[in-house]
């Protein structure tokens, strides 16, 4: 009873909870971390002492709405690798920023704001109280924002965030203009621009990337008239009817064949290839070819425009020798509908630059609402798409409409208002991009990617090389700084605010900002001549704004110091967005085929359960707040990088948090407050009791090397995964490592040395707690990065307690390095020929429906020499774990004979491994079978009432067991006692003979009864 005391005294020190309560836990921790500024302290240390720096500029998210699951899961991403990196002694200005301005931005306040399109905003509105509503929008959500990287544990330094809105930044980003206007880059251009109606601006083509979806538009074959020619006409097709409104000229293939079809009394001309398929397509039986021309012979031949009775402007316009007439281009594609397309240059890029090779005239009647002009006649005044059905209506009365149907297609929409995009020719801004785009493809090519597929993506994207339309028609965005003189026309780009204001002729108001209105109102003097220069009024497309970051947000010394960046990270639809404007910008201001970045991870889209995409219409968004309120931040972290690569698409299901991932890391919790009870209870002291001390004192065990080795190789592992961004495969490695290796293979191995409490075998106990000392020590790090929370608990409530001399924080300590020392591969080999050998003993028994906690006598094994070998000398524990008295070794497999011999041995095989397993039990191993059955029985009862391993019961009671029983289990009573951790084992006949409390459970069929007293 003097072991029971110690045990006793003992059991008040509880140091964590039974069971694992990550929202609790991690509330502490969060607290822990502010109270203690440990975030704070950890750039503090690695700013003093490094041993080198890693750029780092964040992605700033749009605050524009709420984050959802997808923004969390990029974010866990980029705080995994700021935790990893720290841990091995690197400096990341881990700093925040935040994409303030530009649609998506006023689009939001606009629908708040309750504003159906951009004039009635600035009627109803005006731009300065606009400005004030973008600037509240911005800041609500950056509340919500900031609140879900406080749940997730994201370790951002948000002091040192950036706002893309600031004029310090503004006037920063300015500078790549001007580097751009002095290489010729920047400049104003009449173009071919996508615009969007409802937002009123054009926008890029990086922008119409992002916007594809399918959508109805009408199909249809219309003839146009031969001029002078009785019955002769083109047959031609259009998606986009409206723009036959500013049709100029026909387009045929110089080098096809085109021919010439009687269908009835017309003859029409398209290319002969087609001929066959379309008049099936268009159902018409009665057709010959008459002729066959080459499309260089049509060439010069004039064609009647439908429409000029409407559109006086169109009789102007054919004075133009070319207008009105076919031309020839290699760019028509002869495949498909009729290899003639007529061409509306004012609504067409290849169109537009067919018209400006030959001198044509571009012809836009459309105002910034895409309604036609007065220029368009008697289309004046209608909105084009809506001019659509018009024109249809007008070919049908002109009998020129041949077929009408209505087809879907993949066509683009605004990505942020989602209404179909125009094609027009409008004044912009434009980066002439295509003209150093070898040297931006030549630097994307620099960048390490991870993974192919979006590293082709990426780079086929950039190889396009359009021009990039900079200038917006819109209000909350940076100022495009072109000023032109209204005298002279002289233009100069002023990037400096200050200079902007010394050169104003009249002092700016006190509330002055470089945006609009204000910068508007500025006046400046032209040097040529005097005159009043004006600003030209377009602000600066959004991706500008963020793209400029690298060089806006840092001062000159930190830009020479952060840039180029280690590693960046952001969505995959980062690649026309924020990943190329950082690319091209950087190019344009180095003049370099340098990225602004070495690599570049593309994380893939994130999905509802069912793998559709989340949005507002399908109502399946998940919102990253409230799903952070109610689960834990570390199972949620461990999920969204366990469950697939960071490269594909994840669909979220949070049903699954609280399964696999929740399992791995209450594992992890439940082996350090098994190794706390016991380790605690033996005054285990990491700093005696080390490995080397184990070692020399002779109680290190193969299964304590083995544990050590397999240690290595996950350390090994896990880093060179994150290395390549493999998270997935990093967390897997922790899955298997904590829940197999550790808790399902290791512990059982050692339970029984742990178990005694005898004074003589305390350096083999001390022994077991080095390894796991060992082990839990570097598993705690290699999990830091993915789940700080419980790592940090675990490491002040175990870690801390036993050496009191760790570092403040698990944060500061140095990640750990495999030891080769400790790998050994030969023994890590036998130990996978014991497990297997356990296996087929289990299955073996498995056949004959015999529980492993009841005792068998005898088995023998089969197996080659080296195997053989190898399970002799693991022999006690191969005993041990499939609960055998003794083993037998055999080099060739006698299979049972007859029938008896075959009911008593029961055979399981795999590969040159066979194991036969002796089934007979006497009443000997009968009677340790219940033993052992009943204190499993004990064991979860004392678990039940709160006891913990090394409470020492006084005594357990049984009743309700019969004579026969009673009988087996007898001599097996003390065996028990010790098992379940009692001073003794009594059986009783009648439970009234002792006055406790009884519980009763089934055990065979029978109801049996057990009290404990204490
Ligand atoms: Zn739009
Ligand atoms: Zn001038």
């Amino acid at each position: 009873m003097k072991v029971a005391a110690k045990f006793k005294a003992d059991t008040s020190k509880r140091w964590l909870t039974q069971d694992y309560n990550p929202l609790e836990l991690e509330q502490q921790v969060r607290q822990f971390w502010i109270k203690n500024k440990v975030r704070e302290k950890l750039e503090q240390m690695r700013v003093a002492e490094n041993k080198g720096v890693l750029g780092f500029v964040e992605g700033p998210p749009t605050l524009n709405g709420v984050p959802h699951v997808g923004h969390a899961r990029g974010r866990v991403m980029k705080d995994v690798r700021y935790r990893w990196k720290s841990m091995q002694s690197f400096y990341v200005p881990f700093w925040g920023g935040w994409d303030c301005q530009g649609l998506p931005v006023e689009l939001e306040v606009e629908r708040q704001l309750n504003v159906r399109n951009k004039r009635d905003l600035l009627e109803k509105v005006g731009e300065e109280r606009f400005v004030a509503e973008c600037k509240k929008t911005v800041m609500k959500y950056h509340k919500e924002w900031f609140s879900a990287d406080q749940k997730l544990g994201v370790f951002m330094n948000h002091d040192k965030a950036y706002w893309t809105y600031l004029d310090e930044y503004i006037e920063r980003e300015w500078r790549y203009l001007k580097r751009a206007w002095e290489q010729g880059l920047l400049g104003e251009g009449y173009y071919i621009v996508a615009y969007c109606p409802h937002c009123q601006t054009s926008l890029s083509n990086a922008e119409v990337g992002l916007g594809y979806e399918e959508v109805e538009d009408p199909s249809l074959y219309f003839k146009m008239k031969v001029k002078n020619s009785k019955n002769e006409y083109f047959l031609v097709w259009t998606t986009m009817p409206f723009t036959l409104v500013t049709d100029l000229m026909l387009a045929v293939h110089p080098d096809a064949e085109y021919a010439k079809v009687r269908v009835g009394k017309e003859t029409w001309t398209m290319v002969k290839q087609r001929v066959e398929p379309l008049m099936q397509e268009l159902r018409l039986k009665d057709w010959k070819v008459v002729d066959v021309v080459s499309g260089k012979a049509l060439e010069g031949v004039r064609y009647e425009y439908p429409f000029l009775d409407m559109v006086s402007k169109q009789r102007e316009l054919e004075q133009h020798s070319l207008v009105h007439t076919v031309v020839t281009e290699d760019f028509v594609d002869v495949t498909t509908a009729t290899g003639v397309v007529h061409l509306a240059p004012g609504n067409g890029e290849d169109d537009f630059k067919v018209a400006q090779r030959r001198n044509v005239p571009v012809y836009a009647p459309f105002d910034d609402e895409v309604k036609f002009t007065e220029d368009a006649g008697g289309f004046a005044g209608l909105f084009a798409r809506d001019a659509d059905s018009v024109v249809v209506d007008l070919l049908r009365k002109k009998s020129l409409l041949v077929s009408e149907e209505m087809v879907t297609h993949e066509y683009p929409l605004c990505w942020r208002s989602h209404h179909k995009l125009v094609w027009l020719a409008r004044r912009e801004y434009f980066l002439w991009t295509d003209k150093i785009n070898s040297r931006v493809v030549e630097a994307a090519e620099k960048v390490c990617y991870f993974f192919e597929s979006p590293k082709n993506r990426f780079l086929s994207f950039l190889r396009e090389g359009k021009p990039w339309c900079v200038s917006r028609e819109r209000v909350w965005g940076a100022p495009l700084p072109v000023w032109t003189c209204q005298n002279c026309g002289n233009k100069e780009l002023v990037a400096s605010k200050k200079e902007l204001l010394d050169r104003a002729d009249s002092k700016p108001p006190a509330d002055f900002e470089l945006h609009k209105p204000w910068v508007d109102r500025l006046v400046l003097k032209c040097q040529k001549c005097g005159g009043s220069m004006k600003r030209e009024p377009f602000v600066l497309d959004c991706w500008h704004n963020a793209g400029a970051s690298p060089y806006a947000r840092f001062t000159d010394e930190e830009f020479k110091r952060f840039v180029p960046f280690d590693f960046l990270t952001e969505g995959i639809d980062q690649t026309r967005g924020w990943a190329n404007t950082l690319l091209l910008e950087y190019v344009i201001l180095t003049g370099k085929a340098e990225p602004p970045y070495k690599a570049f991870l593309f994380q893939g889209l994130a999905q509802d359960a069912k793998g559709r995409k989340m949005s507002k219409s399908l109502g399946n968004v998940l919102e990253a707040n409230p799903v952070l309120e109610s689960h834990s931040a570390d199972v949620f972290r461990f999920y969204s990088l366990w469950k697939c690569s960071p490269v594909d698409a994840i669909n979220f299901d949070l049903k699954e948090l609280s399964r696999r991932p929740y399992q791995v890391l209450g594992t992890l919790y439940h082996l350090h407050r098994f190794f706390m009870q016991n380790a605690q209870y033996d005054h285990f002291d990491p700093k005696r009791h080390t490995l080397k001390w184990a070692e020399e004192n002779n109680v290190l065990k193969p299964a304590d090397s083995w544990l050590l080795s397999k240690l290595q190789q996950a350390v090994s592992e896990c880093t060179s995964k994150l290395e390549t961004c493999e998270f997935n495969f990093v967390a897997e490695k922790l899955e298997t490592f904590v829940v197999d290796t550790v808790s399902r293979e290791y512990v059982p191995m050692a339970r029984r040395d742990l178990w005694s409490d005898d004074p003589e075998t305390l350096n083999r106990r001390l022994a077991v707690y080095a390894t796991l000392w060992q082990t839990l020590r570097t598993l705690v790090l290699l999990f830091n990065p993915v789940t700080p929370f419980l790592c940090e608990y675990l490491y002040q409530n175990v870690h801390r307690v036993l050496d009191k001399t760790l570092p403040e924080s698990v944060n500061f300590e140095d990640w750990p390095m495999a030891d080769d020392a400790l790998r050994n591969l030969g023994l890590e080999q036998d130990f996978s020929t014991l497990q297997q050998a356990v296996a087929l003993t289990y299955s073996a028994r498995q056949t004959a429906q015999l529980k492993r906690r009841w005792p068998l006598q005898k088995v023998v094994l089969v197996a080659p020499r080296n195997q053989a070998k190898a399970l002799r000398s693991l022999e006690d524990l191969f005993l041990e774990l499939t609960n055998v008295k003794s083993v037998g070794y055999s080099e060739e497999l006698n299979a049972p004979h007859t029938d008896a011999e075959e009911k008593r041995w029961k055979v399981a095989s795999e590969a040159d491994l066979h194991v036969l397993l002796d089934t007979k039990r006497d009443s000997n191993l009968l009677g340790e079978g219940v033993m052992r059955d009943l204190a499993r029985r004990v064991q979860a009862l004392r678990k039940e009432l709160g006891f913990v391993p090394t409470d020492v019961l006084d005594a357990v009671y049984l009743a309700g067991l019969d004579g026969e029983m009673r009988v087996l289990l007898e001599p097996f009573l003390s065996e028990m006692a010790g098992l379940v951790r009692a001073g003794q084992v009594h059986l009783v006949r009648d439970k009234n003979e002792v006055k406790a409390g009884w519980h009763e459970f089934s055990f065979d069929g029978k109801r049996v009864f057990v009290a404990i007293t204490q």
